[in-house]
């Protein structure tokens, strides 16, 4: 693309690009943002703009595409929505002043995971970059919002690392640049279902050493242990390095605002795995997308700010594994929802309290506007009716920590209030940013300015008076300043010192020295008004800005206390209780409901339901036809414990939630054909990952396992992995399912039990009763529920009699006896091999007659036999006969 002849402007657009070779480089000439070869076409392509040409010297052509500077941020948006990243070039320095060429440079790039600006941003979640890296079993994981600060340093085992990654939902993800090997192989598997921009890098980016070096020296320390950082954080502290250095390349002017980081290490949340958050609709219904209509999230969603919202879908993905932290959660909302008028006063008091996490970042990265700064300002104000509100009660666990640490910013909101005008206007020329009072010489040159207006209205009277031309007027424009406008019928009248500047069509204008003195003074007055203005407001910003941690502080107050009072009133309002939260291995609930449901359904319909789940009935084999209501059951439970143990309130009239460690789900036949696997491998992947995973402290959730094949493989499958769950993990398990034939496990294992959820037949229609009921069901319903979805009368008619032929049959035989039997000849060490094909060794010990053979045959027999297990003799073992 270099031609013989190219222009200056062309070769230091090619310097400036090969720098950024992975960014859209929007380069600025005047007043338009251009982008030129490739990344005009891409623009053409992405944003359907125009596709025009510009010469480079000689004959050569460019590519170019343009977009003006005022609507840049709309383009903007549309390339970082669409996963780009875009470099933004100015000219750093004044054309007029130039020599030569205009220098530019790249002042910042604006990826989908470094953004600022709100039209970039959803408020109601953090916008994280992170970095991964993986280091033998550990995988470190660096993540930072720039647009609230907020830096975290988590180190998580390798199989929970893909639960820590789902809960930051990373838009971009830095991975280290390794060409293959497992460490890449398993970031790979990691990052790939994330969705997010994906940027190789520098496998030494990722050093801990380098990286402990430049953490320290970008929060000022000597050592990141001040921090709470030590030798378990090494991967997460490496990954961070990396993180860091890439900021530094996006924002080259600095990161000021990035808050200390905080260390995560395993134990203290409880991983949620994929299917587990989607298949009890935590954050994100089944549906897809950002939907967040139909999940737990919208249920408990009552907080006031966006702070509280963001931290409210990070509570729900990371319950909490330790009693205490959990009651002191529970005791915080314990007391708001006793003191019912202390909350409104409190959420009162939080409405109307910006997004003071994103409004401080904007000010310490120099980016706030006088009306933003303004909203911080004011919601700073808000804050001590905030504290006495809370101060009303009793100030229960979290909460009194809270008031013990209160800090609202006082001196930066009576600042901010008292420099700031009330409602600043879009721009400094638009109107008075900075208040009365702040600033004498700004005070003075306004009396000016504003004089200056009055003494030309006076002047316009005495002129009138002087010519006796009453349609005279004193006016301005920006080429010709103050002039006296008269029309050409009172030419005649105009006095001689009248100076004539400009001629319209029916009237001349004209100045007096007089007139030009004023001038002078009030548009001398008005440009330094600006300058002070901007000034002082530069100068208030960087001090708010200076403040960015104490501002961090009370954002993170003001969003836990936005949680706990959001729990507090939709527990008051749905009449949820607390649970009692313990170290025990028991799970009670009584008259649960299901929090999202019941919500959907008119008030006191829904029918609730008691669950008890403890070490000598840790599984429940759920029955019921279809419609019944199992499933419901099924994510009822798993949702009411990790509402427990985020600290909320349950949906029932009394629970005991002995922790999980752990809480999976396997719901339904839901396919993953994005992915490019069957269904049934899908359900056996995820099975799998459970049966791996699961302690005796998990709740295990599994509803329909094995109905993706034919029907004796998905029965066999089904009883082996509850087998395999109830006597190797010993976990808390419930087991939903059609075949009926498992409610048999209850008379193998003392700790299996059968429930079913009732229905009721009413001539031949049946009755939904939803009701949990002790007890299997004895058949399926299948065939009715066929009928009341419409299959056509004679099709149901013939399934009826096919049934009974088949049942008559014992087609289906029971599978008591068979399991039984083949218990017995097996070793509990190979239950997956139950319904394997029999061994040939064992059918043939099966039918030796001992009493009728001799000693010698028998020792014979007992030597072929043993041969043969050896695996040493090729010749068949003998005939199965033990007769001699
Ligand atoms: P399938 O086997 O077809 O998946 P299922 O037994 O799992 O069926 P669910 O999907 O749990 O049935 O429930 C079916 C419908 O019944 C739900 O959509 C809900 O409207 C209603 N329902 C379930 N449980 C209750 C309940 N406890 N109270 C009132 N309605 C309920």
């Amino acid at each position: 693309m270099k031609g013989g002849g190219e222009t200056p402007l062309m070769a230091q657009y090619r310097e400036i690009k090969a720098r950024h070779p992975d960014a859209i480089l929007f380069f600025r000439m005047g007043d338009f943002y251009e982008m030129f070869y490739d990344d005009a076409e891409v623009a053409a392509r992405v944003l359907g703009l125009t596709l025009t040409s510009r010469n480079n010297g000689g004959a050569a052509e460019v590519p170019l595409a343009g977009i003006p500077v005022k609507a840049a941020s709309e383009y903007l948006r549309r390339f970082v929505a669409q996963g780009f990243r875009v470099a933004i070039c100015e000219q750093v320095e004044d054309p007029k002043l130039a020599k030569g060429i205009v220098k530019r440079e790249v002042v910042e790039t604006i990826t989908p995971g470094a953004a600022f600006s709100d039209d970039l941003l959803d408020s109601a979640r953090n916008n994280f970059l992170c970095a991964v890296v993986v280091r033998d079993d550990a995988v470190g994981i660096a993540a930072a919002d720039l647009s609230t600060g907020e830096f975290r340093l988590i180190t998580a085992l390798l199989r929970d690392a893909d639960a820590a990654l789902a809960r930051l939902a990373p838009r971009e993800v830095l991975v280290p640049n390794a060409e293959s090997g497992t460490a890449a192989d398993r970031v790979d598997a990691l990052v790939q279902p994330l969705g997010a921009l994906v940027h190789a890098r520098a496998p030494w980016e990722f050093d801990h050493e380098r990286a402990a070096d430049a953490l320290a020296q970008q929060f000022a320390v000597a050592s990141l242990e001040g921090f709470g950082i030590g030798a378990p954080d090494a991967p997460a502290v490496g990954a961070a390095g990396a993180l860091l250095r890439y900021l530094r390349e996006v924002q080259p002017s600095g990161l000021p605002h990035l808050a200390r980081p905080v260390a995560e290490r395993p134990g203290g949340v409880m991983p949620l795995d994929e299917m587990t958050r989607r298949n009890l609709e935590l954050v994100e219904s089944l549906r897809g997308g950002e939907e967040t209509a139909g999940t737990l999230l919208s249920v408990l969603d009552r907080t006031q700010t966006p702070m509280g919202a963001r931290q409210l879908r990070q509570w729900i993905l990371a319950p909490l594994t330790d009693v205490a932290a959990i009651g002191a959660r529970l005791d915080a909302v314990e007391s708001l929802v006793n003191e019912g008028t202390a909350r409104a006063a409190l959420r009162d008091a939080l409405d109307g309290v910006r997004d003071v996490e994103r409004l401080a970042g904007k000010a310490a990265a120099q980016r706030a506007t006088p009306r933003e700064l303004r909203a911080l300002g004011d919601s700073l104000a808000r804050l001590p009716a905030v504290l006495s509100a809370l101060r009303r009660t009793s100030c229960g666990g979290v909460l009194a920590r809270l008031v013990d640490s209160w800090e609202d910013g006082a001196s930066i909101a009576s600042r901010v209030q008292g420099t700031l005008v009330e409602r600043p206007p879009l721009g400094f020329e638009d109107g008075e940013t900075i208040a009365p009072g702040v600033d004498a010489e700004l005070d003075d040159l306004r009396a000016v300015a504003n004089g200056g207006k009055d003494a030309i209205a006076a002047l316009q009277a005495e002129e009138r008076a002087r010519t006796g031309i009453h349609t005279l007027k004193v006016g301005y424009n920006r080429v010709f300043g103050y002039f006296i406008e008269v029309t050409n019928a009172n030419r005649d009248a105009v006095p001689s010192d009248y100076q004539r500047r400009q001629t319209l069509t029916g009237a001349e204008r004209y100045v007096t020295p007089a007139l030009k003195a004023f001038e002078e003074k009030v548009l001398g007055a008005t440009e330094r008004i600006e300058s002070i203005e901007r000034r002082v407001f530069e100068q208030l910003r960087a001090e708010v800005g200076a403040q960015i941690a104490m501002l961090q502080g009370i954002a993170l107050r003001v969003a836990t206390l936005d949680v706990l009072a959001s729990l507090a009133d939709v527990a008051a309002r749905e009449g949820y209780v607390r649970p009692v939260v313990d170290d025990e291995a028991v799970l009670e609930i009584e008259r649960g409901r299901h929090p999202v449901v019941e919500r959907m359904m008119p008030r006191d319909q829904f029918i609730p339901n008691d669950v008890t789940l403890a070490p000598d009935a840790r599984m429940i084999i759920l029955t019921g036809p279809n419609m019944a209501g199992k499933s419901t059951i099924l994510r009822q439970v798993g949702l009411l414990v990790l509402m427990a143990q985020m600290g909320s309130y349950v949906a029932a009239s009394r629970a005991r939630v002995g922790v999980a460690d752990r809480v999976f789900t396997r719901v339904g036949a839901s396919d993953n054909l994005v992915r490019g696997q069957s269904t049934f491998m899908v359900e056996m992947a995820e099975t799998s990952a459970i049966l791996h995973s699961a302690t005796a402290r998990s709740l295990v959730l599994l509803d329909e396992i094995g109905r993706g094949t034919a029907t004796w493989d998905g029965l066999s499958i089904a009883w082996a992995v509850s087998e395999h769950l109830h006597e190797r993990v010993r976990c808390k398990t419930i087991f939903a399912t059609h075949y009926h034939e498992l409610t048999q496990l209850a008379d193998e294992f003392v700790s299996v039990r059968n429930y079913n959820v009732a229905v009721q037949e009413v001539g031949d229609r049946i009755l939904f009763l939803h009701t949990l009921r002790a007890g299997g069901a004895d058949r399926s319903y299948g065939i009715e529920v066929g009928r009341l979805a419409g299959l056509p009368g004679p099709v149901i008619a013939r399934a009826r009699a096919l049934l009974t032929v088949l049942e008559g049959e014992q087609l289906v035989p029971a599978l008591a006896g068979t399991v039984r039997t083949a218990r017995a000849a097996e070793p509990i060490t190979d239950q997956l091999a139950l319904f394997a094909a029999p061994d040939p060794l064992v059918e043939r010990l099966r039918e030796i007659a001992v009493e009728q053979m001799t000693p010698l045959q028998a020792l014979q027999l007992l030597a072929e036999l043993s041969a043969a297990a050896r695996g040493e003799s090729s010749a068949p073992v003998a005939p199965p006969s033990g007769r001699p």
